[in-house]
């Protein structure tokens, strides 16, 4: 599956977020996983994650993707995006839990590592 993300985007989230971080790039990855499923931007998105660093930088990576601000933070566990669009479909992404841990709790000298880690994983090595 297209799991590639272009340098375009890569740096335009960079631009908008401030920096590179693995779950930058899990953002990213898990909208664009979701525009692939629904066949179209999503028009709206909730994601239910740990409500602080680093968890939040993954909302930046999915506005950038969306190319709006109609994302809802919910304060949950792990990192789990829902998405419609405009036909009414939806679709749910979740990040394997070993992996927002490993990220989560990871030093900030590997963030950059971790995020062109992220960047070159299929969607099957980093959602359940
Ligand atoms: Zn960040």
């Amino acid at each position: 599956m297209a799991s590639f993300i272009d340098k375009e985007l890569l740096e335009k989230a960079v631009r908008l977020h401030g920096h590179l971080g693995p779950f930058l790039v899990l953002g990213l990855k898990m909208s664009l996983r979701a525009k692939e499923i629904l066949g179209e931007k999503p028009e709206w998105c909730t994601v239910e994650t740990v409500n602080c660093k680093p968890y939040l930088c993954a909302v930046d990576g999915i506005k950038t993707v969306m190319e709006s601000d109609a994302v809802t933070v919910r304060e949950g566990e792990g990192l789990t995006a829902k998405y419609g669009g405009a036909n009414g479909k939806e679709v749910v992404t979740r990040v394997k839990k070993a992996l927002v841990k490993k990220y989560a709790e990871g030093p900030w000298e590997k963030c950059e590592e971790y995020a062109y880690k992220v960047m070159r994983s299929d969607y099957w090595q980093l959602f359940e």
